[in-house]
């Protein structure tokens, strides 16, 4: 179970699959930089809010449209665990069609119950 979980999370891999967003295979020079910038200014997961295993999930992946790799709107910055989850279904080769009203719905639903009295 625990390996399991290290797989799915790309823990101890030794090559990364092709569709992993931390693979740079084929990338512009320029995506880089912009994918720091994205995080300085975004600051933290769009629906947990959480600032740690930060990653830039692109809407749209690169991998259908690679026009889109540089758009800023195509963005959502997101913890590695809620990308793959939310971002992709548990599949880099998958992305998640709805994501944008998933993303705003459980944002709130994240934002309620810390809210609430814990
Ligand atoms: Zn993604």
């Amino acid at each position: 179970m625990f390996q399991g979980l290290l797989r799915v999370f790309g823990v101890g891999r030794e090559t990364l699959h092709p569709l992993d967003p931390r693979s740079l295979e084929g990338r512009s020079p320029k995506w880089r930089a912009l994918q720091q910038r994205f995080v300085r200014e975004k600051k933290c997961c769009f629906i947990t809010r959480l600032r740690v295993d930060l990653e830039v999930h692109h809407k749209i992946p690169y991998h259908v449209r690679p026009d889109l790799e540089l758009e800023w709107d195509n963005l959502c910055l997101l913890t590695r665990p809620v990308h793959y989850l939310i971002g992709h279904h548990c599949n880099w080769a998958y992305y998640n069609q709805n994501f944008e009203e998933e993303a705003a719905r459980l944002a709130e639903e994240v934002a309620a119950a810390r809210g609430r009295d814990f």
